[in-house]
């Protein structure tokens, strides 16, 4: 069994834990939930739990059709064990439907459908309120080469073809999301971090109605049954 060791760092939604294995670290998911870059901030009980359940089930559907992640296993209702890698400081938004800031800064309809899906790079960076920023800045910040560039954008699409087939299952419409990526000990770059409701936006097959953190950022009610909603369709696909 894997022990868990000292408090390596505390994010918005989660805290990393090292353990008495090299390569493999603990994550704890939060009952914290932010928005506006963290400016809002709530406690919101069962959250952690859902979204460590979501979190998991996603990554599992993935590992099966081959992407390659750092999801080792669930361990408790809250905790997974993760590979050890270093984080690529962007944050990797693919849009298929505009909504949010897409909607808000090109004045594009939310809901309406995009002819193809837009991938976005935003940098992570808390102190400047991660902006966005295009290949030339991640060249320029000698974040990422152009191959890697290349491998980036070709993940990220074909990550969103198997979560569009894995939601519609569940008669969920994805509208956008977002991943981010690292580097493991010898090299290759995986998927990495979470995806849930806390990063997808998620709308109802037919009601579009939100399945979502926007849920939360909106104020349109409880989050916690809206997320135990995606869940339950989860399990049954
Ligand atoms: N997103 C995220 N973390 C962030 C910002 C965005 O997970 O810090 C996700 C968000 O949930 C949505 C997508 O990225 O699914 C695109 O978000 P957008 O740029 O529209 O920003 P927002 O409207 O959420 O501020």
């Amino acid at each position: 069994m894997t022990k868990k060791s000292k408090l390596l760092y505390e994010g918005k939604a989660k805290k990393l834990y090292a353990t008495d294995e090299k390569n493999i670290l603990w994550v704890e998911y939060l009952n914290q939930t932010t928005a506006l870059n963290g400016l809002r901030k709530d406690l919101i009980q069962g959250k952690g739990e859902l979204n460590n359940q979501i979190t998991s089930l996603v990554f599992e559907y993935l590992r099966q059709r081959g992407i390659k992640h750092h999801f080792v296993e669930k361990i408790s209702k809250t905790e997974q064990l993760i590979q050890k890698l270093k984080i690529i400081p962007l944050e990797i938004v693919l849009r298929n439907v505009a909504a949010g800031s897409l909607s808000k800064r090109l004045n594009v309809e939310k809901g309406t459908q995009l002819s193809f899906p837009i991938v976005e790079f935003y940098l992570k960076k808390d102190l400047l309120k991660d902006p966005f920023i295009n290949d030339e800045h991640v060249l320029m910040l000698k974040i990422a080469n152009l191959e890697e560039i290349n491998l980036l954008k070709k993940k990220i699409r074909k990550i969103n073809e198997v979560l569009i087939e894995m939601f519609q299952k569940a008669k969920i419409k994805l509208i956008d999301f977002k991943l981010e990526f690292g580097k493991l000990p010898d090299g290759p770059i995986v998927l990495a971090d979470e995806i849930s409701p806390d990063t997808c936006r998620l709308w109802d097959e037919i009601t579009n109605e939100h399945l979502d953190k926007d849920v939360y950022r909106y104020n349109l009610g409880n989050l916690v049954p809206v997320y135990q909603e995606v869940l339950k369709r989860l399990l049954t696909i």
